[in-house]
């Protein structure tokens, strides 16, 4: 997407994989090939690929930039991390952290780390690998961390290495602890207000703790919606979970509570993996809501 002008409030989305994804057989438990018949108008080609019939996502962090601080809202997979349950991450090597020094940003610069929840993707570049250690990858970030989604993780993983099991595991050692350990994390609750023009929202169920973000500007309201939903099929069918998603019931109930929120407000929607051009806004379709992008 292009860069998100909103008054003195900046907002770019730093992509550090996108392409031909999961089927969507796997991802949705709930799968009815008639639904995307049904919606393959607005679907394809930008949103499924229309040869294989895979999900186009991607992964990509937003770098929120105000005229009193830099925000970071989700941080990848990051580089280096040992992924031996997720061989597509696997000790991946990208260039994130030189794209977001392209953007202007030292790591230094940074002041504010969001992470909308603790899965694997959406916490990787929280660290570096250095003198062979986990450190904060932003020396003088806070780190804000939802208290019930880290107390979640923290309480299921197991001390064993050899135990864990799962992507999800393997990255609350190397990319959430050492933040923890380097004094840099803030346990925050589901209602924390960064400033006036930011806040969280509570949005559980895909974890216990997952939060949504709420961006104020220029007269505009922005929802960072994090794993909410994973892609635009799940705004005209808001009861498909992914396969992810810790309590179905309850990620069924945030998202469709969300996105009356945001048809209602009009607001501008930036999920966490959504495909390029990303922006888009919830609009009323027949008898629920499409996902209209928003290409400017
Ligand atoms: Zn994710």
């Amino acid at each position: 997407m292009k860069k998100l002008i909103l008054d003195d409030v900046s907002v770019e989305c730093l992509v550090e994989s996108a392409g031909k994804s999961f089927h969507p057989e796997f991802l949705f438990p709930d799968f009815d090939p008639s639904i995307i018949s049904e919606h393959e108008y607005w679907l394809l080609p930008r949103f499924i690929d229309h040869v294989s019939g895979r999900l186009l996502m991607s992964i990509h962090t937003y770098v929120i930039r105000t005229p009193d601080y830099i925000c970071l809202v989700d941080t990848c997979v990051g580089n280096c991390k040992q992924r031996p349950s997720t061989p597509a991450w696997n000790d991946r090597q990208g260039p994130w952290l030189q794209n977001l020094k392209s953007l202007g940003i030292s790591p230094e610069d940074v002041d504010y780390v969001v992470c909308t929840h603790l899965h694997v993707d959406h916490v990787g570049w929280n660290t570096v690998f250095r003198d062979g250690i986990w450190v904060p990858t932003f020396p003088n970030a806070r780190y804000l961390f939802h208290r019930i989604e880290y107390e979640f993780w923290q309480e299921n993983i197991s001390l064993d290495p050899a135990a864990r099991s799962g992507a999800n595991d393997e990255c609350f050692a190397d990319s959430v602890t050492p933040v923890v350990q380097a004094g840099q994390a803030v346990l925050v609750e589901s209602d924390h207000v960064i400033d006036r023009r930011l806040c969280f929202e509570a949005s559980p169920g895909h974890t216990p703790g997952h939060i949504c973000l709420n961006l104020q500007s220029g007269g505009k309201d922005v929802a960072f919606t994090g794993d909410l939903m994973h892609h635009p099929i799940q705004v005209a069918c808001p009861d498909w979970n992914s396969r992810f998603c810790v309590d179905p019931e309850l990620a069924r109930d945030s998202r469709y509570a969300y996105l009356h929120d945001c048809a209602e407000k009009e607001k501008l929607v930036l999920a966490a993996h959504f495909a390029s051009p990303t922006l888009g806004k919830v609009v009323p379709e027949k008898k629920g809501f499409r996902f209209a992008a928003v290409d400017e």
